[in-house]
């Protein structure tokens, strides 16, 4: 095994999945997915199906419920408002720690399985303001688990300076821009594919495939 890569079944880590296996090649290339108490659990559903689409052998769903005993999170819960409070840096659907959570969690699982690389689509470009998708913490965070492990894993997050229209570009150019286009779950009311157009995850994503579209003509 070369990769282990952080699979949430929305855009993000569908195409950085694509990305690692055009690399790798799929045997080599193990996926896992975290269950956090996500309102839409269709999220893991569509994470298992892209698994099998991109024929990952290994892939791993693994139950990380206890997150929602120590925070709160919109996206703990279904239909909750979407909104950033005044003057919080990041809207209520951050998950705190989620990342640093999933990171030591995927390096645990690269290290047994002898693999160098965890690769997560975590970008510092289009930017929420989530704490723990910026680049300073995936360094440090990627120091600290070499250390915890005694292991040198590699953390390879391709998207951290791109944007989402860079990121549908890449899925194109991979030949994958359908699979990513209607067979991913990016929507924070859960709805599948092109989501529906109104919350901020959908905003995002239908302005960067927007941007792309008018960069392609
Ligand atoms: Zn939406």
């Amino acid at each position: 095994m070369k990769a282990v890569v952080v699979l949430s079944g929305g855009q993000d880590s569908a195409t950085a999945l694509a990305m690692c296996v055009s690399r790798h090649g799929a045997d080599r290339v193990a996926a896992i997915t975290f269950g956090y108490g996500q309102s839409h659990a269709l999220e893991m559903k569509y994470a298992r199906a892209l698994a099998r689409r991109f024929a990952i052998s290994r892939h791993k769903v693994l139950r990380m419920g206890f997150m929602q005993d120590i925070s709160e999170s919109a996206l703990f819960r279904r239909g909750s408002r979407i909104s950033r409070r005044p003057g919080a840096k990041c809207p209520n659907t951050v998950v705190e720690g989620r990342n640093a959570f999933f990171l030591l969690a995927a390096s645990v699982w690269a290290k047994t399985l002898g693999a160098g690389e965890v690769w997560i689509g975590v970008s510092e470009a289009d930017f929420s303001g989530y704490p723990d998708c910026r680049e300073g913490f995936l360094r440090s965070m990627e120091r600290s688990v070499r250390l915890a492990l005694d292991y040198g894993v590699k953390f390879v997050a391709p998207f951290m300076h791109k944007t989402k229209a860079e990121e549908w570009r890449i899925a194109e150019r991979l030949g994958v821009l359908d699979i990513v286009e209607k067979e991913t779950l990016t929507c924070y009311r859960g709805v599948p594919g092109r989501g529906c157009g109104k919350c901020p995850a959908c905003r995002l994503r239908r302005r960067g495939y927007e941007e792309f579209l008018a960069a392609r003509q």
